[in-house]
């Protein structure tokens, strides 16, 4: 028998939940919360560490570890994504879960902030051996998730057919079928018309209000071309602007005239990722931030734009698709070079808003068309993008800082309000 479990030695996911504390403080200094309630935001109300085990196809069993953790539920259900890449640990599923919660509050949806992780490569996996480990990951979290308590949604690394495994691993448990306890699901299981390019609309909506300019002929690199960026990069060709530069985890490309995005995508569903596409030079995954762009959209992982590589962007806006890709030490960085971050509990919150909208329609057995979800998401996004904008102004605060403070803030008056049990 193999043990998977990852060293903690070097605990990737702490500088995410370093950044994640750090924006907190600010905002609680800016609010003037007392030390008691700072102490509760800053801490999980749930986390549960599971062991998942693993049947191979050649007959051996793995172990990997697995997390669920409900980082505050004062506003409503746990909300949040499940992930599965080889470098998530506890420390990182508790960031994610964070700032959920600010995303959440943010956007003025009746949720709280979740967040699910296993500790796994899903690329070395047959399908089979996904299913299992999905299925068994959610026995193992089965207490925590439910429509009215948790709700799961994909995240990197898990995608539809996860979340259809979920629901129905859930389902079985549960004796009937319950669509509302995941999101993000297939159509054919209750899913909802546009949540597939939420985020990726989302993403859009903030980087085309927060450009200032018309978008025809902008430049544009998106880092990460998976489910968010492939498809933000997408939109923002539709809406004009010029995508120079893609990269995933096989490669960078290039092209000054702009690449075909729609073709870079039929390539990487043919060949699995953008390296060798024909109609592009190559680029280093450094080089791509470094290019004199208009907009970049950072759209893998967290810790991506450092004090080391902050001082060499020259894009004059970054719209964060991933969630944490920028350190607090570059976001200072950035900020005296002028460059306008639009973060990401508010840049990448149009995937919550449209599995909040899902949920909904699953709840009340109804469906809305697509252009029904796709209204209602851009008044949230345009709604939300707006406040903290105003607030930003008005107090002399960077886009994440007025962010954290609406956000934040939210959660705080919930717990006023509520008073402390018993
Ligand atoms: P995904 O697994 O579909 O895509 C991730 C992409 O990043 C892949 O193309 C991968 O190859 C690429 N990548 C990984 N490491 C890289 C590197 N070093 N350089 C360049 N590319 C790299 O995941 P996703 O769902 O698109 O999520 C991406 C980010 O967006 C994550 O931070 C996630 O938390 C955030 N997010 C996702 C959603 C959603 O609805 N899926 C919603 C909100 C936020």
């Amino acid at each position: 028998m193999t043990i998977m479990v990852p060293s903690t030695a070097t605990a990737p996911g702490r500088q995410a939940l370093d950044s994640a504390l750090h924006q907190l403080g600010q905002a609680a200094e800016h609010l003037g919360l007392d030390d008691g309630l700072r102490t509760m935001l800053a801490t999980p109300r749930r986390s549960l560490t599971v062991s998942v085990p693993v049947r191979r196809e050649d007959g051996r069993m793995d172990v990997v570890q697995g997390f669920r953790v409900q980082h505050n539920v004062s506003r409503g259900p746990a909300k949040g994504g499940i992930r599965f890449h080889p470098s998530t640990d506890i420390h990182e599923v508790t960031a994610l879960a964070m700032w959920m919660t600010w995303k959440c509050a943010l956007v003025g949806i009746p949720y709280g902030g979740a967040k699910g992780g296993v500790s796994v490569d899903p690329t070395e996996l047959t399908t089979r051996e996904l299913e299992r480990l999905t299925r068994r990951y959610v026995n193992e979290i089965l207490p925590l998730i439910g429509p009215e308590k948790d709700i799961p949604a994909p995240d990197v690394g898990t995608d539809e057919q996860t979340m259809a495994w979920i629901m129905d691993t859930y389902s079985v448990n549960t004796g009937y079928s319950v669509p509302g306890v995941v999101t993000g699901k297939p159509m054919t299981l209750g899913g909802s018309l546009g949540r597939a390019g939420s985020t990726s609309r989302g993403v859009q909506i903030a980087a085309l209000a927060a450009l200032g300019r018309s978008p025809e002929g902008a430049r544009v690199a998106v880092q990460g071309f998976g489910k968010v960026g492939a498809l933000a990069a997408q939109y923002l060709a539709d809406a004009g602007c010029r995508v120079v530069a893609v990269s995933d985890i096989s490669g960078a490309i290039y092209s000054a005239s702009g690449l075909d995005v729609s073709d870079v995508r039929a390539w990487v569903a043919e060949s699995g990722g953008v390296y060798g596409y024909r109609h592009a030079d190559a680029l280093s995954h450094d080089e791509l931030f470094e290019l004199d762009v208009d907009v970049l959209v950072p759209a893998a992982l967290e810790g991506v734009i450092t004090a080391e590589n902050a001082p060499r962007i020259k894009a004059r806006l970054i719209v964060e698709g991933a969630n944490g890709p920028t350190t607090p030490e570059a976001d200072e960085i950035l900020a005296a070079n002028g460059t306008v971050i639009v973060p990401d509990i508010l840049a990448n919150a149009g995937g919550v808003i449209v599995s909040y909208l899902e949920w909904v329609q699953n709840m009340q057995a109804y469906s809305w068309s697509a252009a029904e979800v796709e209204m209602k998401l851009r008044d949230l996004m345009e709604g939300a993008y707006g406040e903290v904008r105003s607030l930003a102004t008005d107090r002399a605060l960077t886009l994440r800082q007025a962010a954290h403070v609406i956000g934040v803030g939210r959660v705080a008056e919930a717990h006023q309000m509520r008073g402390l049990y018993p």
